[in-house]
């Protein structure tokens, strides 16, 4: 019987596309790019240690590889089965974690290998490089059963432009990025994407205006990833305020005390909120867990929830994307999703991050919150091939869950087929307008200009 509901439930939710709502994909003319110019940008080869480049470098740095050896496996000097013997011992000790078994299932789903090891390494590098073609992006998304997906545009240099005009839009929605203009002011790149110097704090809301006005009409949402540099405690600093801090930055940024740094990011952070809400734009915000290793101040990531609640208040009619589950502190996210009608909850990135307590949270959420709250995936990659593991992982997950939760006596069997496709596809075509995105895309002459939006 209980073999039946888990069976039945695994069986409707392979049905279900998925929506993604986060990803750092580079576009795919790019990755063709690189098959023949491989050496423009420190980024890695197409071989098995692309697989690696996010995020399994971080557990592999964790378990103790150092970081010289984890450089030398995206480097020119080892050949693919030296790279093996470099990783081997290490990679033993993470895939079982949630980023190793995004690889593996990758691995088994594109290329039907089983897993990475002296004797699959080459013939893995093998298809990998002969999968990068033009095309291969949608055959990827159909085959990992994502509709389409949501793209917080990561130039290959790590800057993050402010939008990026991409050439296949139905495939890869694009974020409105906020960073450059508000929390992570740059005066030299602004002014440059927007051919005009600043001087004051005016010229600066223009630059803003501009922005908004140029890239809303087809940006998919705004995104802000400042929690990994500063608290999310956002509070409102007037114009009059601002400006003569803005003056005084302009001048010499090293000019500001950090107090006052930040009250003129809080300012501008406050504009743009402002503006999403005049644009329809959900605002999505990175909470939670930190990228990388060895640099995540417990002490603020645990306050960013309760930190939010101002902004929460302030904007009612604002829609906040709380990322990430705000891991490891997603009770708060929830108490937040249900308390506040303008705060969602985004499952990107969880499922890989912790698998389990990712389960545990969706059983939570739909017991506390309304099921239309919650988007279930993101794989918040920047290298397609690691989507369908990803995929893989939030799909089992999300069965258990249900299936869980109709064995406990939770939900009846019947409930599942609604909840599942709002929480997999429904509820993020409702609030992400995609049909306003395709729309407004540019006309051929605006792409040719692509690179003035990519400050
Ligand atoms: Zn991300």
């Amino acid at each position: 019987m209980t073999t039946g509901i888990r069976q039945d439930i695994a069986e409707l939710l392979d049905q279900i596309p998925l929506i993604d709502t986060h990803e750092h994909l580079f576009e795919e003319s790019f990755r063709v790019s690189r098959r023949s110019n491989p050496d423009e940008y420190p980024l890695p080869p197409n071989d098995f240690s692309l697989l690696f480049f996010n995020y399994a470098n971080a557990d592999l740095i964790s378990s103790g590889m150092s970081r010289i050896k984890v450089e030398q496996l995206w480097g020119k000097e080892l050949d693919v089965s030296a790279k093996w013997k470099l990783i081997a011992p290490h990679y033993s000790h993470i895939r079982q974690t949630g980023y190793g078994q995004a690889i593996r299932r990758s691995l088994q789903i594109l290329f039907d290998v089983d897993d990475l090891n002296e004797n699959t390494c080459e013939i893995v590098s093998e298809k990998i490089h002969n999968g990068v073609h033009p095309g291969f992006y949608h055959q990827i998304m159909e085959t990992a059963r994502v509709a389409y997906a949501h793209v917080n545009a990561v130039d290959p240099d790590g800057w993050l432009p402010i939008f990026r005009e991409t050439e296949q839009p139905e495939l890869l929605g694009q974020d409105l990025s906020t960073v450059l203009l508000s929390t992570g002011i740059h005066v030299e790149r602004v002014e440059r994407w927007y051919g005009k110097t600043i001087q004051n704090l005016k010229e600066w809301h223009a630059a803003i205006d501009h922005a908004f006005e140029t890239y809303a009409p087809r940006a998919i949402a705004t995104k802000n990833q400042c929690a990994y540099q500063r608290r999310l405690d956002f509070e409102y600093v007037s114009d009059e305020d601002a400006a003569p801090l803005f003056a005084r930055f302009r001048q010499d940024p090293s000019a500001l005390t950090a107090a006052e740094h930040k009250a003129l990011q809080d300012h501008l952070f406050h504009y743009c909120v402002r503006k999403a809400i005049e644009f329809d734009l959900t605002i999505k915000l990175h909470c939670g867990y930190f990228a990388g290793t060895g640099s995540m101040p417990l002490e603020h990531v645990r306050q960013n929830a309760a930190d939010l609640c101002r902004l929460l208040r302030l904007y009612p009619n604002a829609r906040f994307d709380i990322f990430h589950i705000n891991y490891p502190y997603q009770d708060e996210a929830i108490a937040l999703a249900k308390h506040y009608p303008n705060a969602y909850v985004d499952m990107c990135w969880a499922w890989i991050v912790n698998p389990r307590a990712s389960v545990r949270f969706v059983k939570e959420f739909l017991t506390a919150a309304p099921v239309n709250k919650l988007f279930t995936f993101g794989g918040d990659y920047r290298m397609i091939e690691l989507l369908p593991g990803h995929a893989s992982i939030a799909r089992h997950g999300l069965a258990q869950a249900l299936a869980e939760l109709v064995e406990e006596g939770w939900l009846r069997e019947s409930d599942v087929p609604f909840i599942a496709q709002r929480i997999m596809h429904d509820n993020a075509a409702e609030v992400f307008d995609r049909e306003r995105t395709l729309r407004n895309q540019c006309v051929p002459s605006c792409l040719q200009n692509k690179s003035t939006g990519e400050a």
